[in-house]
């Protein structure tokens, strides 16, 4: 049994089980820490640096969700610091794609774009790259758009930790990273793809949908997805 802890999350004392995430404690006492590439169930890796805090007598910001809860902590969840933080990384990952929501499936329903909005991001103040990058549409049943693509990792856990199928990977590194499906195949070429449609219905963005949907009709549904995890024990 983990030992319980006490700490504080803006001000409030919580008592709670120890080998937690800072995330996962907040969230369940009502906080909001925004982040993109955290889901209930999957393993945590930092990835899109929204979920950051403050933690007292740490000289730099944390990712919460995966920093473990401590005895005696002291985390702030919202300041000037960290509003302006998490600006910059929502404003870095526009300028780094090609998202350009009016002609995506997924305007109105993207998590990016739902965050941008919640967290007034109203213009990017970074050089956009326009990187050359293309789409995949071999699959039968889905579409990869890489410039939508935010490399949150969603699908890479979802469908390796869940699925059991390891069909997604992330290759080079900084901006010249790409998803990829088994060693650069075509998606309808992979070998172990079951066409669950995990990833497709974790990704936050239009990166990844079903065909036949049209511009802003693409709606993901996590719950099922959700359902699976606690089944087979929630990660912390
Ligand atoms: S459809 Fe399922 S098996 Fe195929 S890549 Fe997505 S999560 Fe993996
Ligand atoms: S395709 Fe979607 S889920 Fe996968 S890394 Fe990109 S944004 Fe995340």
């Amino acid at each position: 049994m983990p030992q319980k802890i006490s700490l504080r999350i803006d001000g409030e004392l919580i008592h709670t089980a120890g080998q937690r995430s800072i995330l996962e404690v907040a969230l369940e006492h009502g906080k909001f820490i925004p982040s993109l590439c955290h889901m209930k169930g999957l393993a945590s890796v930092g990835a899109c640096r929204l979920c950051i805090v403050e933690v007292a007598g740490v000289g730099r910001v944390l990712p919460a969700c995966s920093t473990p809860v401590q005895d005696g902590m002291a985390v702030t969840t919202q300041s000037d610091k960290l509003r302006r933080y998490r600006k910059i990384a929502l404003e870095l990952l526009f300028a780094e794609r090609n998202h350009v929501c009016a002609v995506c499936v997924s305007n109105g329903h993207c998590e990016l774009q739902g965050l941008a909005t919640k967290l007034g991001v109203t213009g990017v103040r970074y050089p956009y790259t326009f990187p050359k990058i293309g789409v995949d549409l071999t699959h039968k049943k889905f579409t990869l758009d890489q410039n939508r693509c935010i490399l949150c990792t969603r699908c890479v856990r979802v469908c390796a930790e869940v699925e059991g199928a390891h069909v997604w990977d992330v290759s080079s590194r900084g901006v010249g990273s790409r998803l990829v499906c088994e060693l650069n195949r075509k998606w309808g070429e992979s070998r172990n793809c079951t066409s669950c449609g995990k990833c497709v219905q974790s990704c936050p963005t239009g990166a990844l949908a079903e065909k036949g949907f049209a511009v802003e009709e693409m709606t993901k549904r996590t719950e099922p997805i959700s359902r699976l995890t606690a089944l087979r024990g929630v990660r912390p």
